[in-house]
């Protein structure tokens, strides 16, 4: 009985100093990332030097030298190229719109065509048909749409707490809202932007056809425009004057940037975030501080004379935004190459305050990341639940459905501000809030590193 006391007092007290020592060492991630951070400096050469980065364009590839210089600077024990192939996709001539009623009065308005879109060939002219959503659509004769424009209408649902739930349920709208109403005949689309804000800011994003559709002209409206529009079609007859000048290109070589430090053993652990951008504004938010966030996170642990366990990955993904070949490209080669994978996150909720980690598996490795609250939930770090992991990540889990994947959780609130918009620029990044998720995801990442085998 005496045996027994002892040896569970000896487990006990082994088990508060290794709670100590995590304690000391997270303590020791916090105060490089805070008092020597390099994130924002970064993020602002990103966004300024180089600016948004369209998978395909210039900018990107200047990204993907600027990151690896940056990775090869941090003295990481290996840093690579991955070739992937990415569709481009270019905007071409700033697109036009205008609406103009029976008395021959124009109201122009503020548009950005939807990655994917085909161009007008000149001015496109035709009648506005206004519905909510898809259903709605659906539920229409063809012959009532063909050849007109489409205007998905549907408004954010601001009861959503998370803006996030909000644009999943919007998503459709602008991700195969054009698709369906091409099948049913529609010349054109314009989707309502996807955001909680009534401005006149635009939000573009990614459309996709169905193969054997050919794409038609599509494109996001302000949503205050598209509350303009609204009450122009209410008085009378609509005309609609759009043109866009889009094309799809044949698609190029790019690649994904790849740092490593190696661990004792060959199982990796992945954490990511995607370099393109759409090609506007500057990506800061999405996802420039998601690339910063790992850059930074791996320069922390590289700093500290971390020693990992498993071999600790830092990937910048291509061609989230038209695509996501950077993810499809590093999950299938991963497992080409016989890799063991344990886990992955990413970052890509922007650079606002971090709260907590999305945890997409098991309840037993829900509690595995719930097991470290009283250390995480000091840095208020206390949202620990199931949830999505991110885009980039998410075709490991083909291969590996094992795995643990987790998100960066970040607090949402104004993420649809900037989201795919002028707006998204480097100003609009908090210092502190961008240094704290770094820290954030140095943290999980040393102590997953600790604790999966
Ligand atoms: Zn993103």
């Amino acid at each position: 009985m005496k045996i027994l006391s002892v040896l569970l007092l000896l487990i006990g007290n082994l088990l508060t100093t290794k709670a100590q020592n995590d304690s000391i060492f997270i303590r020791k991630i916090y105060d490089e990332a805070l008092e020597n951070g390099q994130s924002y400096q970064n993020l602002k050469t990103l966004c300024k030097s180089i600016g948004h980065r369209i998978s395909g364009s210039k900018q990107a590839e200047d990204a993907i030298r600027f990151s690896k210089h940056l990775l090869n600077n941090y003295a990481l024990d290996m840093v690579y190229l991955q070739e992937v192939k990415v569709p481009k996709w270019i905007r071409g001539k700033k697109e036009f719109a205008q609406a103009e009623n029976e008395k021959g009065e124009k109201l122009t308005l503020n548009i950005l065509a939807l990655g994917g879109s085909s161009a007008t060939q000149g001015i496109l002219i035709t009648e506005i048909l206004t519905v909510q959503n898809i259903d709605e659509l659906k539920k229409l004769d063809p012959k009532d749409i063909k050849g007109k424009t489409v205007f998905f209408n549907e408004s954010f649902d601001e009861k959503y707490f998370n803006t996030f739930d909000a644009y999943s349920h919007c998503y459709p709208l602008r991700g195969d809202g054009p698709n369906v109403a091409a099948k049913m005949g529609a010349s054109a689309v314009l989707v309502r932007s996807l955001t909680n804000n009534t401005n006149n800011i635009v939000h573009t994003g990614v459309t996709t056809f169905d193969p054997e559709i050919k794409p038609i002209p599509c494109a996001a409206i302000s949503t205050q425009h598209a509350n303009d529009l609204i009450e122009w079609i209410k008085k009378g007859k609509i005309k609609l004057h759009l043109e866009m000048n889009c094309q799809t290109l044949p698609d190029v070589l790019s690649y994904n940037v790849i740092g490593e430090i190696r661990g004792v053993d060959n199982k990796i652990i992945t954490m990511g975030a995607h370099l393109d951008t759409w090609d506007v504004g500057e990506g800061a938010h999405d996802n420039g501080a998601g690339v910063m966030h790992c850059i930074e996170a791996i320069r922390i642990l590289k700093k500290l004379n971390y020693k990992p366990q498993h071999t600790i990955r830092c990937v910048l993904f291509m061609n989230e935004e038209n695509g996501n070949m950077g993810g499809e490209t590093y999950a299938k080669q991963s497992f080409e190459k016989n890799e063991t994978h344990l886990m992955a996150i990413e970052s890509d909720r922007g650079g606002f305050l971090p709260m907590g980690f999305d945890v997409m598996g098991t309840d037993f490795q829900l509690n595995t990341i719930k097991q470290f609250s009283s250390q995480l939930n000091s840095y208020d770090l206390f949202k620990i639940q199931k949830g999505f992991s991110d885009v980039d990540i998410m075709p490991l889990v083909k291969y590996y459905p094992e795995m643990m994947q987790l998100g960066l959780f970040i607090n949402s609130q104004a993420y649809f501000d900037y989201h795919h918009s002028y707006a998204d620029v480097f100003e609009t990044v908090n210092k502190r809030e961008l240094e704290l998720g770094a820290a954030a995801m140095a943290t999980i990442i040393y102590l997953m590193d600790k604790t999966l085998k």
